[in-house]
């Protein structure tokens, strides 16, 4: 990321669909129980894009990147990944996923917690030995390979599904709220990783998140999404400069970007008349 001024949205209303990592025309989704999750997103993430959706609970973010994932089907609307058809894409593996929960199996180690896409992609053992080393080195786990996931803390076994889901290099990232379980140290110093890791690599990351700093600070565009049903209400393109380090958190643009993301989806919120009961949009 060259890391201009605007550079990630300047082309944003005219860029080429095919060419996009994810293109989503017109998706609704309601479920079977009536609730109407999602309507009207249109979404277009170029490579490299990092674009965060945030909003307040219930909006659809977790709904729109399982959509993505082709793990929930949507009702009606058109989603490519990679210029495929969501499932194809998952075929493909052209995404690896990262939930709240790390989701490790406890029977394994660290090692072979992060070798298993590997495995299944038939890689062999002196490959796999390899790339797992390169990417606990990553995630700075180097020395925990025969450990098992209980033995390590929250923050540790989130690094550790994030190595997986790096493991076999997808061209797109999905995470949601990957450390909205962690304490605020934790949480900032995974910030870091990440966005080192993603500076580093060609990855495209979508990020769901209901923290506005972590937002601004970690992503090229922030989609603020409103709810019932979940829209996309405002989309603002963050040109704080790269590589971003702690010192970012200081500087008056990120302030300014954090208040017109708070600004955001306050109006959302109006727009619509959910407002809760404490008159707040949730953030954290
Ligand atoms: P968010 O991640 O923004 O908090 P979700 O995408 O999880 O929101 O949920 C959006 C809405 O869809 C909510 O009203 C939620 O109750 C509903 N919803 C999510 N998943 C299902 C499901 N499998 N069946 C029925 N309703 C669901
Ligand atoms: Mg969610």
């Amino acid at each position: 990321m060259s890391g201009g001024a605007g550079s990630a949205g300047a082309g944003a209303g005219k860029r080429a669909a095919a060419a996009n990592v994810v293109s989503i025309q017109k998706l609704t989704k309601s479920f079977r129980t009536g609730v109407t999750a999602l309507a009207d997103i249109d979404l277009e993430v170029a490579p490299r894009e990092f674009v965060s959706l945030i909003g307040p609970s219930g909006c659809g973010k977790s709904t729109l990147l399982r959509i993505i994932g082709d793990l929930v089907g949507p009702s009606s609307g058109t989603v490519r990944v990679n210029g495929k058809t969501a499932h194809q894409a998952r075929l493909d593996h052209d995404y690896g996923i990262v939930f709240q929960d790390p989701v490790l199996f406890d029977w394994r180690t660290v090692s072979k917690n992060v070798s298993l896409p590997l495995e299944l992609l038939g890689w062999d053992r002196a490959r796999r030995k390899e790339r797992v080393a390169e990417l606990l080195h990553l995630v700075e786990l180097t020395g925990f390979e025969s450990s098992r996931p209980w033995q390590l803390s929250g923050g540790m076994q989130q690094r550790v599904s994030i190595a997986r889901a790096l493991s076999f290099d997808p061209a797109l990232l999905l995470m949601d709220e990957p450390f909205g379980a962690l304490d605020e140290m934790t949480r900032e110093r995974l910030n870091l990783e990440l966005l080192g890791i993603w500076e580093k690599s060609a990855s495209t990351i979508v990020f769901v998140t209901h923290s506005i700093p972590e937002a601004v600070f970690l992503s090229t565009r922030v989609v603020v999404m409103s709810a019932r049903p979940g829209r996309i209400s405002e989309t603002i393109d963050v040109d704080l400069p790269h590589p971003r380090n702690a010192m970012t958190h200081e500087e008056p643009r990120f302030f300014e970007l954090v208040t017109a993301v708070r600004e955001a989806l306050a109006a959302g919120h109006g727009r619509h008349g959910t407002r809760d009961a404490a008159g707040t949009t949730e953030e954290r």
